[in-house]
C-alpha cells in the first residue's frame, strides 16, 4: 500500500519517493511508489495533476490492493529503485480543496437549515453538485442555505483531520456513517461538522473563502444543488456581473435592475409582434383583392398568375390560401430574387395538377420542390422576375 502523505499535509506540494514497480502503458508508463503526494480520484473528488521525475501526470488512481498508480503523460525508463521528485498542481489541488471543504460545510449547513441529509456529491471541473433528500428547496430556504453556510465559512473553524479506531467513532457523532472500516480518517470543522472523508481540505475555513449555490433543480425525489466556493464563485460573480452590467447599458438601468427592464421590453415587442401581424393580415387582404381583379377565365378555371418580388414563402401561403376560397380557382405565384419560391395552389373544385405544374415550372430553374395534385411548392437559386414571369407564362393553356 502507498502512503499517502496528503492526509496528513494537504498543503504539500513537493516530495521524493521511491519507485515500486514500473508498469507499461500505450502513451506513457505508469508507476507505483513507497509514497505519494497525489490525490488519487475517490469519494466525488478528482485526481491530482502535476509532473513526477520531469514527465506529466495525467491521472492518480487507487488499485485493488491499495497502491496509488501514477499514469505517466510520456515514456521514461524508470525502474524500481529509482527516487522519483513529484510536484503536485497546487493551483488544481487548492481549487479541489476549496470545493470539497465547502460541501462540508454546506452539507452540515443543509442539515441545519433544512433539515436535509446529503445523498451524493460530485466535483466537477466547472462546478460541483450536492444532491440532497429534502424536496420543495425554495428561494428563501436556499438565501438561509447560503447565509448558514457563509457564517461557517468566516467563523474560520479550524479543520482537525483524525485517523479514528471504528470502535471509536460513534463518539464523533458524524454526519454520515463511515464508508470504511478499521481505521477512519475523521475531518472535523471544529465543533461545526464531523465526516468520514479522504479528502485534501483546507486548513481553516476561512480559506474555502466563499460558497455561492448558483442552481437548485428537483432530482429524483430530491434536489440537487449547484455550488461554486472560493475563486469560482468569484470568477462567476464577474462574468455575471460584466453581462448584467452590459445589459444594463442596454436596456438604460442598473444591473440590479435588469430583470424589471427586460419584462417592460418583452411586453413592448410582443404588443408590436401583435400589431404587426394585425397589419399584415389587412396588407395580404389588400393584396389578395388586388390579384383576385387580375383573374382570367381558363376553361372552366379562374386563373390567377402573379410574381411578387423577395418574398417569403409564408407570406405567399397565406395570400394563396385567401385566394383559393374562391370557386374553381387555380393560384399560380413566384417570388423572384435572391432566391426563387414557387407556391401553386387550387380550390377545392378546379381540376388542375399543381404538382405536373410545379415540376415543369421547377425543370426550367434547377429548383427542387413538391406536393399533391391540390397544393405544391418549391424553391432554388436567384432568378429575375423577367425569368419567373416568363416560367409562369409558359404553364397557362392555351
Ligand atoms: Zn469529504
Amino acid at each position: 500500500m502507498t502512503e499517502r502523505l496528503y492526509r496528513h499535509d494537504s498543503y504539500l506540494t513537493t516530495f521524493t519517493a521511491r519507485v515500486l514497480e514500473c508498469l507499461p502503458r500505450d502513451a506513457g508508463n505508469a508507476v507505483v511508489l513507497d509514497r505519494t503526494g497525489f490525490y488519487a480520484a475517490a469519494g466525488g473528488q478528482p485526481c491530482d495533476f502535476g509532473m513526477l521525475g520531469g514527465v506529466p501526470v495525467v491521472d492518480v488512481s487507487e488499485r485493488a490492493d491499495g497502491a496509488i498508480v501514477h499514469v505517466l503523460g510520456a515514456k521514461r525508463d524508470f525502474a524500481p529503485g529509482d527516487t522519483l521528485t513529484g510536484t503536485i498542481d497546487f493551483r488544481r489541488r487548492f481549487d479541489y480543496m476549496q470545493q470539497h471543504s465547502g460541501q462540508h460545510l454546506l452539507s452540515q449547513a443543509l442539515v441545519r437549515t433544512a433539515g436535509a441529509e446529503t445523498l451524493s456529491v460530485h466535483f466537477g471541473d466547472e462546478a460541483s453538485t450536492i444532491d440532497v433528500d429534502a424536496v420543495a428547496l425554495g428561494a428563501e430556504k436556499l438565501a438561509a442555505l447560503e447565509v448558514e453556510v457563509n457564517r461557517a465559512v468566516q467563523s474560520d473553524l479550524a479543520v482537525v483531520v483524525r485517523e479514528v479506531p471504528e470502535a471509536e467513532v460513534a463518539a464523533y457523532g458524524l454526519r454520515r456513517p463511515p464508508k470504511v472500516t478499521g481505521m477512519v480518517r475523521i475531518v472535523e470543522f471544529e465543533g461545526y461538522d464531523w465526516s468520514a472523508c479522504g479528502g485534501t481540505h483546507v486548513r481553516r475555513s476561512g480559506q474555502v473563502g466563499a460558497v455561492a449555490l448558483v442552481k437548485s433543480e428537483k432530482r429524483k425525489g430530491g434536489t440537487r444543488l449547484t455550488f461554486l466556493c472560493g475563486n469560482r464563485a468569484i470568477v462567476h460573480h464577474r462574468l455575471l456581473n460584466a453581462q448584467a452590467v452590459m445589459l444594463g447599458e442596454l436596456l438604460s438601468v442598473s444591473p440590479l435592475e435588469v430583470l424589471p427592464a427586460f419584462e417592460r421590453w418583452r411586453e413592448e415587442s410582443q404588443a408590436v409582434r401583435t400589431r404587426l401581424s394585425e397589419a399584415t393580415e389587412l396588407v395580404l387582404d389588400a393584396e389578395a383583392a388586388r390579384l383576385r381583379a387580375s383573374g382570367r377565365q381558363i376553361g372552366a378555371e379562374n386563373w390567377i398568375v402573379a410574381t411578387l418580388d423577395g418574398r417569403e414563402p409564408d407570406s405567399m401561403r397565406a395570400l394563396a390560401k385567401r385566394l383559393v376560397t374562391d370557386a374553381k380557382t387555380v393560384v399560380l405565384l413566384a417570388s423572384a430574387g435572391p432566391r426563387t419560391f414557387f407556391c401553386f395552389s387550387r380550390a377545392p373544385d378546379a381540376m388542375s395538377d399543381m404538382s405536373a405544374l410545379l415540376r415543369a415550372a421547377l425543370a426550367r430553374v434547377g429548383a427542387k420542390g413538391g406536393g399533391s395534385a391540390s397544393y405544391a411548392q418549391g424553391g432554388g437559386p436567384a432568378a429575375t422576375r423577367e425569368a419567373t414571369e416568363a416560367i409562369l407564362a409558359a404553364l397557362i393553356p392555351g
